[in-house]
């Protein structure tokens, strides 16, 4: 009988977020996201940037970030990138930090307003060329109790 050569498969894409970018825990507590401060001068950067562009220090603490800010600006895209599903919201999310994040925001077109409250999760961002979803972060508004 002659041996079948069976094809590689192809190994999947990653389907979750880069290490540096998002502390979330498999016991299910809360995630956030991991700001960078340099050792040299103190600058605080999300995501991290090396060398610092403040001081060229190449030595950083990690310092988990806010999670809640305020959405200083968003816009719903109707025609995405390939593999996004849409529509689907992006904003800029302002943390207490003084950092500005760039996030998908998790939720309805058409009903962010800036300056709401928006808290930190998880998901869906995009499909990877396997079909498999990409996890990562996003903001959602603040739950309502
Ligand atoms: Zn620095």
């Amino acid at each position: 009988m002659a041996k079948t050569q069976k094809k590689k498969e192809k190994e999947p894409d990653i389907t979750f977020f880069h290490d540096d970018l998002l502390h979330a825990p498999a016991d299910g507590s809360e995630a956030f996201l991991k700001g960078w401060k340099c050792k040299k001068c103190g600058q605080l950067d999300f995501p991290k940037l090396t060398p610092c562009p403040n001081c060229w220090g190449s030595e950083f603490e990690m310092v988990p970030l806010s999670r809640t800010g305020t959405l200083y600006s968003c816009t719903d895209i109707y025609i995405g990138a390939p593999g996004m599903k849409t529509p689907y919201i992006f904003g800029y999310i302002d943390l207490p930090e003084n950092l500005r994040i760039f996030a998908q925001l998790e939720g309805e077109v058409d009903t962010f307003k800036c300056n709401e409250t928006v808290e930190l999760t998880t998901g869906t961002i995009g499909i990877n060329n396997d079909g498999l979803p990409i996890t990562s972060y996003k903001f959602k508004k603040v739950s309502q109790q």
